[in-house]
């Protein structure tokens, strides 16, 4: 049995290839403008010299909401078809949307602290799992 290492299924959006690489976004050089995903060029002041910039991991749920149809072809999900949150993650210079870990809209609010993690979003023919980002609640019960 072999067992072949989650491939992202964009790399452009990290900053690496290790599990735990940060979300890469861009910062403008001339107004500071930060990205996510890069772009070339500030869609605020129009300044072509972007700076690649890993985005912090932890933020904050500025809004949310849950997905309970599937969405077309080419976003494929796991099937059979789950609901699932999509949320936006305050990450403090910029504003990141992102899948959710929970369906759940008890288990969520707005302001909650939100851990930047990874999920399968499908599986390839030879069984590769092929990854994308995700956000997941971050305020472990230390009981
Ligand atoms: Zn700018």
């Amino acid at each position: 049995m072999t067992t072949t290492a989650p491939r992202p299924a964009d790399p452009s959006l990290f900053v690496d290839v290790t599990p735990d690489a940060a979300l890469r976004g861009a910062r403008c050089a001339q107004c500071a403008t930060v990205t996510f995903p890069s772009q070339q060029s500030c869609p605020r002041c129009g300044a072509t010299e972007m700076n690649p910039e890993a985005l912090p991991t932890v933020g904050v749920l500025w809004s949310y909401t849950v997905q309970s149809f599937a969405p077309k072809k080419p976003f494929l999900t796991t099937e059979p078809f789950t609901a699932f949150g999509v949320g936006y993650i305050d990450l403090g210079d910029v504003i990141v949307e992102s899948r959710l870990t929970v369906n759940d809209p008890d288990a969520l609010r707005i302001g909650m602290p939100m851990q930047l993690c990874r999920i399968v979003n499908h599986l390839e023919d030879d069984g590769t799992e092929v990854v994308t980002f995700a956000f997941a609640p971050s305020n472990e019960e230390t009981a």
